[in-house]
């Protein structure tokens, strides 16, 4: 008999997938693991998707996601024509390696990183390169001025929570201006400066977004990219390969309510910026090391059990933080920032161990 595996496609096999965090769908969980807000959305969004959800909906939706992109025009002072709409970041972040890299030299993005890429750069055929983060974690602009087809990376980075100033954002669109830089700002809410306003100095720019964290809908899967003049056809020309309607008439009334209530996101980050830092400083007087955090997580190892270690006796608890694998990150352990209750039961379930 034939394996069903012969049926599948040269090389498929070849590339593994992307393993997400755990969703749990039992109660009783207290989960950290997967960089989720802890408040709900925007209520003029709720508000928003429920007047979106009629008769409508046997109709096909506006296919670029036109309110959305004027939402975005509007909050960030760019034109409509240079914003895309897609379904959740991961897919945008998927559309862009498509339309920009594979140019022969590797794709470029730091050792420790969100390891999505390495999945994104295999599926396509592309070479990659990882570029060691300094000993601090942090990110050196210097080390990506290489032949490459293009970079990429996270600011704030991920796992380390640790972010980039614009200087360093500009060394790398300056040292790699014959490509394409994405700027990976799932995390920029909660700390870090936007680069945005440079798609108006650099060509070659592309900044991804996500409603997944400071709009607290992940469920919902909604992300926009925001390009330098003349980019987003490449990413149109993309997503038309694959679907032309990548956000739905409920999605895309949802996001751009978000979008537009900036008073609930800025009410939604100072509250968990705030649970950040009090609990940060929690595990630093327990003599755990814990990076200097942007991002709604801390990065942070305990000063002698492993991070698998820590896991084990967490979920034992019914709390889910996340570890990850590779030489400088099995101490470490991701920490989504919860409610104030929700990090006071990590700290108490960490005493004495
Ligand atoms: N980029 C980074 C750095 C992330 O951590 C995540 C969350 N897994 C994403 C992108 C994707 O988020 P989403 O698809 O929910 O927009």
């Amino acid at each position: 008999m034939k394996d069903a595996k012969d049926f599948w496609s040269e090389g498929l096999d070849q590339v593994p997938a992307y393993v997400p965090g755990e969703q749990p769908q039992g109660g009783g969980w207290i989960k950290l693991n997967t960089n989720e807000c802890p408040y709900g959305p925007s209520p003029k969004a709720i508000a928003a998707m429920r007047d979106a959800d009629d008769d409508r909906l046997r109709l096909y939706p506006e296919p670029s996601g036109e309110i959305l992109r004027e939402a975005v025009a509007k909050i960030h002072g760019v034109p409509a024509q240079d914003v895309f709409c897609g379904n959740g970041s991961d897919e945008v972040l998927a559309f862009a390696f498509r339309a920009f890299f594979g140019h022969g030299d590797p794709v470029l993005f730091p050792d420790v990183t969100y390891s999505f890429y390495p999945i994104w750069a295999r599926a396509f055929g592309y070479d990659f390169r990882t570029i060691p983060l300094r000993e601090d974690f942090t990110i050196d602009p210097a080390d990506y001025a290489v032949a490459a087809s293009g970079v990429v990376f996270p600011n704030p980075n991920a796992p380390t929570s640790i972010g980039m100033c614009l200087d360093g954002v500009r060394s790398i669109l300056r040292s790699q201006s014959r490509r394409v830089v994405i700027v990976d700002e799932a995390y920029v809410d909660f700390g870090g400066e936007s680069a945005i306003p440079l798609v108006k100095e650099f060509p070659n720019l592309v900044v991804v977004h996500t409603f997944s964290k400071s709009r607290s809908l992940a469920g919902l899967r909604a992300s926009f990219a925001v390009a330098s003049p003349g980019l987003v056809p490449a990413l149109e020309r993309v997503r038309d390969w694959y679907n032309s309607y990548t956000l739905d008439r409920i999605a895309q009334a949802g996001a751009a309510a978000a979008l537009l209530d900036t008073e609930w996101t800025r009410s939604l980050t100072s509250r968990v910026v705030a649970t950040r830092e009090r609990f940060g400083a929690a595990l630093v007087s327990k003599g755990w090391s814990v990076l200097p955090s942007q991002a709604n997580f801390v990065f942070a190892s305990h000063p002698s059990r492993s991070a698998q270690e820590v896991l084990a006796h967490l979920r034992d608890r019914r709390i889910l933080v996340r570890a990850f694998r590779g030489p400088r990150l099995d101490r470490h352990v991701r920490i989504t920032i919860g409610t104030d209750l929700d990090m006071d039961k990590v700290l108490e379930a960490l005493d004495g161990f």
